[in-house]
């Protein structure tokens, strides 16, 4: 592994700062996990402390007061609601099917592949026809499965804390620039507002990506299967997922919250994207904009068979 480098300041040489002074500007650990990330999405890469951290320092430094995001329907909830505390501040934002074309005349087109919870895919051909710069997050994607910036994405953005970190001990965000003279402008913003990640966290992230591929491939394979065979249990109404990844939703015919707490192996937790499943009603935060019996799954690395009979045993008691 490379070696975690705690230092906030490097000493300069013959009286000039080199490649690393100050740690609020860049840091090796930082840089290399960067560097990582960047080959995986074909682009510049930028770490912030959060998923959040990501998406606000994105916005501020993209957009002007009085500019307009058009946000994917459906899309994190967090983000909606963080674009909502930014209009006092001169953000605007509208929602849209991202099915179809983005609405005309707004500054950023914001996508989400696939949407969490709803699991929806973004067009992402018509996206890319519209004049606003485009941003996927592709938390729930990851470069395994889609590399936006190849179909005309301006912006990746990623909850590195989910599949990326993987182990859910890891709360770290993303953006990965497409162009040179974006990630310039970014990470100037960055180093000045200070929405910087640690070094700790880079290099977690250092050593969740040797194990990307295979936890997702295996992920994905559990989850197809669960997927399956949930659409074919009597107490359940609807099952999305999109194919690929180790994120689905599905109403549960009953009470969702009586399988949350009769859960055994599944823990009953936020958050996704780590090799522990674990599974939630989202209607707790979200209210009334999901359905009141959708439960959201996880799926980790445990073996398909024990999940299932966890599921099922929970679900019958709905
Ligand atoms: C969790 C999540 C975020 C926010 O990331 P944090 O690391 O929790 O700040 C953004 N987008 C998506 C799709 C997420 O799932």
């Amino acid at each position: 592994m490379e070696p975690l480098d705690r230092r906030t300041i490097w000493p300069y040489r013959d009286g000039d700062p080199g490649e690393f002074y100050y740690q609020r500007y860049d840091h090796p650990t930082g840089v290399e996990a960067e560097r990582a990330l960047g080959k995986l999405d074909g682009g510049e890469a930028l770490l912030f402390p959060s998923g959040s951290a990501a998406v606000t320092a994105l916005v501020l430094a993209e957009l002007a007061p009085g500019q307009t995001v058009a946000l994917a329907e459906g899309a994190y909830y967090g983000t909606g609601a963080l674009f909502a505390s930014l209009e006092r501040w001169g953000l605007r934002f509208v929602e849209f099917d991202q099915t179809g074309p983005p609405p005309a005349g707004v500054d950023l087109v914001w996508l989400e592949a696939p949407s969490n919870p709803f699991l929806t895919m973004p067009d992402l051909e018509a996206a890319a026809a519209h004049p606003g710069r485009v941003v996927v997050d592709s938390t729930a994607a990851t470069p395994v499965y889609l590399r936006p910036l190849e179909d005309g994405a301006d912006y990746v953005v990623h909850s590195a804390t989910k599949y990326l970190g993987g182990h859910h001990d890891l709360l770290l965000g993303a953006v990965v620039c497409r162009d040179a003279a974006s990630a310039a402008r970014l990470r100037e913003f960055r180093g000045r507002t200070g929405i910087v990640a640690a070094p700790d966290s880079a290099w977690l992230l250092l050593r969740s990506l040797k194990t990307l591929r295979p936890r997702l491939e295996r992920q994905t394979e559990t989850a197809r299967e669960l997927a399956k065979r949930l659409q074919g249990h009597d107490a359940v109404e609807t099952v999305r997922y999109p194919g690929f990844g180790g994120l689905l939703s599905f109403d549960v015919r009953g009470n969702a919250r009586r399988v949350e707490t009769s859960l055994n192996l599944i823990a009953n937790a936020t958050s996704l994207g780590g090799v522990d499943t674990v599974l939630e009603s989202r209607s707790r935060w979200e209210g009334a904009r999901v359905p009141e019996n959708l439960l959201r799954l996880s799926v980790g690395l445990e073996d398909v068979d024990g999940l299932w009979s966890d599921l099922e045993q929970a679900i019958e008691r709905a």
